[in-house]
């Protein structure tokens, strides 16, 4: 959908969306920029970040677009969504109402980004901060999470921690490979 320049250098558009805390900044910052922080920013002003990865014989540049808190009242904006190739759900394993707003992510993503195609679209689940556990266990099981996935035509589904830098670089690079294949039939 949006390829630049030659044939073997594509740029994708990747977005994330999910509750306000449950780490979408840290991940971000996690993969891009390898460091984490405890402290709680609100994230200012709502932009993106490069990051290139080598897929095969392609150069893959993913824009990642990250959210200035604005996710609090689902009012993202038209150019937040507009051209992207993936999205990546995500919610805190500890958190059982981030779990459930990933309904609503998903709903709000087909509304405003209106995709040619929502069944095939690439999506991923990524549950967050698995290294949180507290002393009566998380709040949503794996088995919660994967039947959930499973019932939204199969939506791939990752564990990871932004602290530890925990399956970040799987969850990505499945993303990518999801939107890479997804490019390919839209040209055809
Ligand atoms: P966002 O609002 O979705 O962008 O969430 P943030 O990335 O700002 O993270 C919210 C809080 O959760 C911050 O205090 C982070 O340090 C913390 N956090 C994010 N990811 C993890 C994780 O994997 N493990 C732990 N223990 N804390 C995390
Ligand atoms: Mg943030």
């Amino acid at each position: 959908m949006m390829e630049i320049s030659t044939k073997s250098r594509t740029l994708l558009k990747v977005i994330f969306l999910g509750d306000s805390g449950v780490g979408k900044t840290s991940l971000m910052n996690q993969y891009v920029y390898k460091k984490f922080s405890e402290q709680y920013k609100a994230t200012i002003g709502a932009d993106f970040v490069t990051k290139e990865l080598q897929i095969d014989d392609k150069v893959v540049t993913l824009q990642i677009w990250d959210t200035a808190g604005q996710e609090r009242f689902q009012s993202l904006g038209a150019a937040f969504y507009r051209g992207a190739d993936c999205c990546i759900l995500i919610y805190d394993v500890n958190v059982q109402k981030s779990f459930e707003s990933l309904q609503n992510w998903h709903e709000e993503f087909i509304k405003q980004a209106d995709p040619i195609n929502p069944e095939t679209f690439p999506f991923i689940v990524i549950g967050n901060k698995i290294d949180m556990e507290g002393e009566h266990g998380r709040a949503v099981s794996e088995r919660k999470a994967r039947e959930w996935c499973a019932s939204r035509e199969n939506i791939p589904y990752f564990e990871t921690s932004a602290k530890l830098n925990y399956n970040i670089d799987e969850a990505f690079l499945c993303i990518a490979n999801l939107a890479l294949d997804n490019q390919g039939q839209q040209q055809t």
